[in-house]
């Protein structure tokens, strides 16, 4: 698989608003093309400047229990990023300044739909200076009871994810999914898919004055074994999907694309975390590397047609 040789970065300023799903409070987002070598800088358009910047590193993630936050040695915190650095990832990017007026990234839809859209109609554009790849030379593991993850070599160039779920819920069952990431699957198998969560959890949350934003509109509910959504499924896979997604969010901040495989067993925002962890610590693990082949620049009408 041919990856891409060049540093890529957004060709404009993109806008969109929606509400936090915590909070339940409107913030705007503004994505911007950032330099090369800048990575993905998050920026707290409401704090004072020098307290305001959040580097997407996930070694600055300081809770995963709904979500996973960001927070920076001043204590700015950012919520919810994983659903638009998974956008961000899946695309291709490497370089973006990223402000949200707000202690929260907009929920959207649940899934990252929206911003892989706005992305691509924004365009995406090459830059001088070649991709970095970190390639996994020998396994990376993490374990948590039930949950596994883990990061292992590959022989061709690219980056493959494989996650499974067992749910007791029928409605969700079994599902186990793999994936060779390129921005067209990103775009077409798994962006639209929604976050999801038991209608009693999100009773638990509302009386603990959390998930104040939480809807119908941007997830799917289960309770025992129906989905409340009246309109269902996307597919019949969709939470599988989703938890891949949230992978390639959650892995994002390694701060590098990957050459390599995620395999997962009842995959989560902790687990992925402790995985990144793990990988920014055992550096005689892999080794980064650029492309030689010089490739085409990412064009946003090409992946468009592939919708
Ligand atoms: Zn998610």
């Amino acid at each position: 698989m041919k990856q891409q040789a060049y540093q890529q970065a957004l060709a404009n300023t993109a806008i969109c608003a929606g509400i936090g799903v915590h909070s339940g409070e409107r913030a705007r987002l503004t994505l911007k093309p950032a330099a090369v070598g800048t990575g993905i800088m998050f920026r707290r358009a409401d704090v004072a400047e020098s307290q305001s910047w959040i580097e997407a590193r996930g070694d600055l993630v300081h809770d995963v229990a709904l979500g996973t936050k960001l927070k920076n040695a001043h204590g700015t915190t950012l919520s919810t990023v994983e659903h638009l650095l998974a956008a961000v990832y899946g695309l291709g990017i490497d370089n973006m300044i990223i402000e949200v007026d707000g202690p929260e990234v907009p929920i959207m839809d649940g899934s990252s739909a929206l911003y892989t859209e706005l992305i691509l109609r924004t365009g995406v554009k090459q830059q001088a200076a070649a991709a970095q790849y970190l390639r996994i030379l020998e396994p990376i593991e993490v374990q948590d009871g039930p949950k596994s993850a883990r990061l292992l070599p590959t022989n061709d160039d690219a980056f493959h994810l494989e996650a499974e779920i067992d749910f007791a819920s029928e409605a969700i069952g079994r599902q186990k999914k793999s994936i060779c990431l390129t921005a067209t699957s990103f775009a077409r198998e798994l962006a639209f898919a929604r976050t999801f969560g038991f209608y009693r959890d999100i009773k638990k949350l509302h009386s603990m004055g959390l998930g104040q934003g939480a809807s119908l509109e941007n997830a799917i509910a289960v309770e025992d074994d129906k989905i409340l959504n009246p309109e269902g499924l996307r597919v019949e896979d969709e939470f599988i999907r989703h938890k891949i997604l949230d992978a390639v969010g959650d892995l994002a901040l390694i701060g590098h694309r990957i050459i390599g495989r995620y395999e997962s067993e009842q995959p989560g925002h902790s687990i992925n975390n402790l995985l990144v962890r793990e990988v920014l610590k055992q550096k005689e693990k892999w080794v980064l590397e650029t492309r030689k082949a010089k490739s085409a620049p990412l064009s946003a009408a090409h992946i468009a047609a592939c919708l």
